[in-house]
């Protein structure tokens, strides 16, 4: 454990904030010991995986843990399926290049996502039409409550229902919020018959140009890596954290009402309710490839943004992210959500 550590090398958007004590642990043996010694101080906790969907903007008083558990294992369950199971520090991408590499379908849309395994259900991560509920079977959590009150059963596994995923959204964002460490994940995925989905976005373009037919999953994750190359920041080049911002879900009532005001206003339907795309919505605000001081929206992309010169603060990104809210809240009287956890 160490003291007053920089946390910059640990959050995609490459801001300076420090940890009062930072440790990182490899097996549950050490994370158990670490919590044992958080809980003793009475410490706040962070739990950072790939820190690709944080912001830092202060100083964290209390015990930042590094998940750094790893393993993954299989088991064959029968002719076309078997339960992937990967420990929460695995890199979620590597996950996925692994499932391919074996043939084994549910995960190729999800390519090149930034994180980990074990942050995957928090926000049930989604890209080009999938989502990992779709696929995910259970994942085992360490419940904090009960380790404090040194109960003998302290580890829980959740299955599909209990996580209550939604769109960017389960149980671990709500009542379960610092209450559990998710330590390992297993997915369900198809051995032979896979489901190829290239409705989504341009996937079936994107084939079309690499001259590809029939797809297979393979070719899938290809074209996904492709789009989201040409489209996306690298983190490791532009700090950023990906969208950060959910779709807002409004009333079809209020989406028709907009619709006679902005004809170009975009939608997708579900109910009595309709997805407004926030990329859209930021850039007829105004926003796209807008930059104050060291923050901007990025150029390709409005709905992430960007630490523009590699200095900004967390509470300058905060501050920008803030701005673009109001402003949409303005034009469209739509408030958007941040998708990103704001430390
Ligand atoms: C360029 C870019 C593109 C992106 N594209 C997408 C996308 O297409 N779809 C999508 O869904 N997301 C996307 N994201 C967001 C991000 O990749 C995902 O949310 C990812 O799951 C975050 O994983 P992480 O390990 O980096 O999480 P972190 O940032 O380390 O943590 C996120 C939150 O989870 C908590 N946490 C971390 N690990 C655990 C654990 N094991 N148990 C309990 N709590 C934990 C942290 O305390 C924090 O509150 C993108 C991000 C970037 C930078």
């Amino acid at each position: 454990m160490q003291e007053n550590f920089s946390l910059k090398p640990f959050n995609t958007f490459g801001v300076e904030a420090s940890a009062r004590y930072f440790s990182e642990v490899t097996s549950i043996e050490e994370l158990i010991e670490t919590l044992k010694f958080s809980n003793t101080q009475t410490l706040p906790l962070l739990f950072i995986g790939g820190g690709s969907n944080i912001l830092l903007t202060k100083d964290f008083d209390g015990s930042a843990i590094l998940l750094n558990l790893k393993g993954i294992s299989e088991e064959i369950i029968d002719e076309n399926h078997v339960l992937v199971t990967a420990k929460a520090g695995e890199n979620w991408h590597q996950l996925v290049m692994y499932c391919l590499e074996k043939n084994y379908g549910g995960l190729e849309n999800l390519s090149l996502i930034p994180g980990n395994v074990g942050t995957s259900p928090m926000q049930n991560i989604g890209a080009y039409g999938t989502e990992i509920k779709d696929v995910f079977e259970s994942c085992k959590v360490l419940n904090l409550e009960k380790l404090k009150q040194c109960h003998t059963e302290a580890l829980e596994v959740f299955n599909l229902e209990k996580c209550r995923f939604g769109y960017r959204d389960s149980i671990f964002k709500h009542e379960g919020k610092g209450k559990y460490v998710i330590l390992e994940v297993t997915f369900r995925l198809t051995r032979k018959d896979h489901t190829i989905d290239v409705e989504y976005g341009a996937i079936k373009s994107e084939l079309e140009n690499l001259g590809i037919k029939k797809p297979t999953i393979q070719d899938v994750s290809k074209a996904v890596i492709n789009i989201r190359q040409s489209k996306l920041p690298d983190p490791k080049v532009i700090g950023n954290a990906g969208s950060f911002f959910k779709n807002p879900t409004i009333p079809l009532s209020q989406f028709e009402a907009l619709k006679l005001k902005f004809e170009n206003i975009q939608g997708y339907p579900n109910g009595d309710f309709v997805k407004v795309p926030a990329g859209w919505l930021i850039e007829q605000a105004g926003w796209k490839g807008r930059q104050i001081g060291n923050v901007a929206s990025h150029k390709l992309q409005a709905l992430v943004i960007i630490n523009a010169t590699g200095n900004a603060t967390g509470k300058e990104i905060f501050d920008f992210s803030s701005e673009i809210i109001n402003s949409v809240n303005e034009k469209f009287g739509i408030e958007l959500e941040r998708e990103v956890n704001i430390i």
